[in-house]
């Protein structure tokens, strides 16, 4: 199974992100479970691919050419995909995946995560979308999403959809025991 790993480009200010991503990294070892991301070594970005590499898990980075540079392309990792634009690599990233993983961000991961939740809504793809709720990182955007669904604006059931947890054995737990749910053309 191929996880997309949305995550920041910054380590976020408490320890925690960065010990909790090598958590995430160890139980997808455990699992057989290939890693696909931004490619990039910076921050959790790095840290995660960093502890697959040194484990042995596949790990397959997505990266556009004018990044390259700029948000260091990883060297050591199994399999690079070079893309043009933005755009593309968000494709790249979905197309490859069976499943998405957003960890602690910024603007980057929360575009690439509600770019599959939104897909998934419409029906082009039925993969799990789970948030790696570290320090309840993602509590107050859940509470936003429960907020714009009473407000008429979201399917309760496509917020229900969400897999939410601080501890990567539950997280993953639940993505290999995902049942999707019926898209926006099947009500
Ligand atoms: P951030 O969460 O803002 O630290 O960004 C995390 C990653 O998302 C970085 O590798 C960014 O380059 C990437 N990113 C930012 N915007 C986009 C976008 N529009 N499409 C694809 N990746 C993006």
């Amino acid at each position: 199974m191929n996880i997309a790993i949305y995550c920041g480009s910054a380590f976020g200010n408490d320890y925690n992100y960065e010990n909790s991503a090598k958590e995430l990294a160890q139980e997808l070892f455990k699992r057989d479970m290939n890693v696909v991301y931004g490619g990039s070594t910076q921050g959790l970005m790095g840290v995660i691919s960093n502890e697959s590499m040194r484990l042995g898990t596949k790990v397959t980075g997505v990266i556009p050419y004018s990044l390259i540079n700029k948000e260091i392309l990883s060297e050591e990792i199994t399999e690079i995909h070079k893309v043009h634009t933005m755009s593309e690599r968000k494709i790249k990233m979905e197309e490859l995946s069976d499943a998405f993983i957003s960890m602690p961000g910024g603007y980057g991961t929360f575009d690439e995560m509600f770019e599959v939740i939104s897909l998934g809504q419409l029906g082009h793809h039925s993969k799990p979308c789970a948030f790696y709720n570290i320090n309840g990182y993602y509590d107050k955007l859940m509470e936003f999403l429960y907020h714009s669904s009473e407000s008429g604006f979201i399917d309760k059931r496509f917020v229900d959809m969400i897999i939410v947890s601080d501890n990567p054995v539950e997280l993953l737990d639940k993505i290999q025991n995902y049942t999707p749910v019926k898209n926006k053309w099947e009500e």
